[in-house]
């Protein structure tokens, strides 16, 4: 038995990966008005996470609830308002809000992002070596051609990809060869952590599994841990060891994926499961539709932010924001999950 509290107690105190506090990204307005505080899109607005080493953490919410914002302020690649975000992989740790020059370019190497456009993203100029090649070039990681070709070739057989197609260019290419080509460009500076915003959103359904597993392999082999956003709650039930639901900026709901899935404690993440088209007939009648749109996150609801379209709202609701209460490593926003698990 003390073995086992042992064990408990180190996974808690485990420092993660990434740690965030207070993390916001506001994005001023330009406007007319003379009186009164400039006018803000609180695109992330106070957030705490911790992502653990080596884990597939899923990041979900509607659009417009700040998921490529959070994801880029991670990477400082979006302006950070307030709050902190704490890197630590073992071999350094930094403050990500204040890094500058030197460390900045090492985090760089060990921060990547995975594009979700896999058409967009590929300079069509370049052939697929030189596309993966240009990391270890601009970053200096690699001394000699014969060097940065090994690298190349070891990343690319990695991602699938065969030494034929390093010589052609991205138009030769399908989607899903064309994001494996992004993803050995993202994996190539071996980094620690990356970013995958929406990365298989934009590809075919039957291509889509193909690069999950491929993700998941790399995640596996190189020890990396993994951002994965998406809109979609069924490809994050199949890859994610962690969910992250975000609503309007805000952090509802957190939770390890078996218990999130089981036991959805937050009304908006029900609302999302229930929105995933069920084989079970006794299941659809229970579906609670999400109705309304997103509110803007330029005037966001006073109180809980999800007040306006939730179902069970109280007076309360419409006054006092709830915070993240975590219990049992899972973690909700709302005053009433607990009355509410009972219904
Ligand atoms: P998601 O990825 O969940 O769809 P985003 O992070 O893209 O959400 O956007 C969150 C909110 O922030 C949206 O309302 C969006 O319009 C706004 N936003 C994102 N980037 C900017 C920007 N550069 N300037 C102003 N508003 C922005
Ligand atoms: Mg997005």
């Amino acid at each position: 038995m003390s073995d086992k509290k042992t064990a408990n107690n180190t996974a808690s105190t485990k420092t993660p990966l990434i740690k965030t506090k207070g993390l916001s990204v506001h994005y001023p307005l330009r406007s007319n008005k003379i009186f009164g505080p400039p006018p803000v899109v609180r695109a992330v607005d106070g957030i705490d996470i911790e992502i653990a080493a080596g884990s597939f953490f899923g990041l979900v919410g509607e659009s417009g609830s700040g998921k490529t914002t959070l994801g880029r302020a991670l990477l400082q690649a979006a302006p950070i308002t307030h709050g902190s975000i704490e890197y630590n992989d073992g071999e350094v740790s930094y403050n990500i809000e204040t890094l500058k020059g030197a460390d900045l370019k090492d985090y760089r190497k060990r921060a990547q992002l995975i594009f979700q456009d896999p058409y967009a993203a590929l300079s069509p100029r370049m052939t697929v070596r030189d596309i993966i090649a240009e990391p270890l070039e601009v970053m200096g990681l690699t001394k000699t051609r014969a060097e940065t070709d090994a690298r190349v070739r070891e990343i690319a057989a990695k991602c699938r990809l065969s030494l034929e197609h390093l010589r052609r260019f991205p138009h030769a290419f399908s989607g899903g060869q064309r994001q494996r080509i992004s993803i050995a460009r993202a994996l190539v500076s071996n980094p620690k952590f990356i970013v995958a915003d929406e990365s298989v959103a934009a590809l075919d359904v039957s291509i889509q599994a193909d690069v999950l597993n491929l993700l998941k392999d790399i995640q596996r082999e190189m020890g990396l841990a993994f951002l994965f956003v998406s809109h979609d709650l069924s490809v994050v039930a199949h890859v994610c060891d962690h969910v992250a639901v975000m609503y309007l900026g805000r952090l509802v709901e957190s939770a390890p994926t078996g218990a999130l899935f089981a036991k959805p404690r937050h009304p908006y993440t029900r609302a999302l499961l229930s929105a995933i088209p069920s084989l079970d007939p006794d299941d659809r009648g229970k579906a609670q539709k999400l109705e309304g749109e997103i509110p803007s996150p330029t005037n966001p609801p006073p109180g809980c932010k999800f007040n306006t379209r939730c179902p069970h709202a109280q007076d309360k609701c419409r006054v006092d924001e709830p915070e993240l209460v975590v219990q049992d490593g899972h973690g909700v926003a709302c005053h009433f999950w607990q009355e509410l698990m009972d219904k």
